[in-house]
């Protein structure tokens, strides 16, 4: 590959992680991501780590995706990579960067779902303790949703925190792309939407962001979770999202219902749910999202 002029500042900040006389042997560009450059490289040695780099200004997308692997790990329900290092070069104008255990089963594909959806479920059983101090709802810290800010107010209500910090904030952004019905339709949609919505029995840890692409197999067919965008919330939320973009196998939903069984009525809170994902892709990507989040307002 062609090496990028900032890799030289770079690998010697990665390189001072491992100690001494660690050099990067071979570099190989991984596509799939959005928002940041990624990398597997192999080190002296023929240790592989899996590196996101971005620009300096951005180490906060860092910071906040290393907070969310390590709430995920704390659960001890599923895989996610071990952090190695979160940090940023020694130049001005350089590059902020995340190494990661190099998962790598990759191309085999998750051989299990059944067993995925058993642990998705733990994961969103496990203790919440610590993760929101003002409230049962939300986060301590705010973090990212692809590469637009998401915040994680704290809330006793699940319906409030839904709506405050997850439909409002996209909804503003989204405004100029609504005319008056919609607009109207909208403020009926946040005004009622405690009727929309139910309170979770309990709060869960969610993923945040579970879409296929962010399920990769280990070694032995398991699956991982990586690029997550935690806080705590409502389980069927990041089950909502699984079905978004392309769904996950029969298996993986039947086993998830009978390990979690669902209350009447999801359909119709799943789409309320992905329409916080929709409108953010309209944020972040432009209209050809506009007739979906419109379909579902319009049905609401
Ligand atoms: P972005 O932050 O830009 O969305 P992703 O987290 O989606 O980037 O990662 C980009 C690519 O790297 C994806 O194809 C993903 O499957 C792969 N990937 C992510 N984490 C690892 C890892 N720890 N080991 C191996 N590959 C990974």
């Amino acid at each position: 590959m062609t090496t990028p002029q900032h890799f030289t500042s770079l690998a010697n900040a990665v390189c001072s992680l491992f100690g001494e006389g660690t050099k990067i042997e071979t570099t190989s560009r991984i596509s799939g991501g959005d928002i940041n450059e990624a990398y597997g490289l192999t080190l002296t040695g023929g240790k592989c780590v899996f590196m996101k780099t971005n620009t300096r200004e951005n180490l906060s997308f860092f910071t906040a995706e290393a907070e969310g692997l390590r709430a995920i790990a704390r659960t001890k329900a599923i895989g996610t990579p071990q952090i190695l290092g979160v940090g940023t070069d020694g130049d001005r104008g350089g590059r902020s960067f995340l190494l990661l255990e190099f998962i790598h089963g990759k191309s085999r594909g998750i051989n299990d779902w059944e067993d995925f959806a058993r642990r998705l479920s733990d994961m969103h059983r496990a203790s919440t303790a610590g993760l929101v101090s003002n409230g049962k709802y939300g986060l301590d810290c705010d973090n990212y949703i692809g590469r637009r800010r998401q915040v994680n107010r704290g809330h006793d209500s699940w319906t409030g925190f839904f709506r405050d910090c997850r439909l409002e904030p996209q909804f503003q952004d989204a405004a100029p792309y609504f005319d008056g019905e919609d607009l109207k339709r909208i403020v009926r949609l946040l005004d009622h939407l405690d009727e929309m919505l139910v309170e979770p029995d309990y709060p869960s840890l969610l993923h945040g962001d579970l879409w296929g692409g962010n399920v990769i197999a280990g070694n032995d067919g398991s699956a991982w979770l990586i690029d997550p965008a935690v806080y705590v919330g409502h389980a069927e939320a990041d089950l909502a999202m699984t079905e978004l973009f392309g769904g996950f196998p029969p298996a993986f939903y039947d086993a998830y219902k009978e390990a979690a069984p669902l209350r009447p009525g999801y359909e119709r809170r799943r789409d309320i749910y992905n329409l916080y994902h929709l409108l953010n892709h309209l944020n972040m990507f432009g209209r050809m999202y506009l007739s979906e989040v419109k379909r579902i307002v319009r049905r609401m």
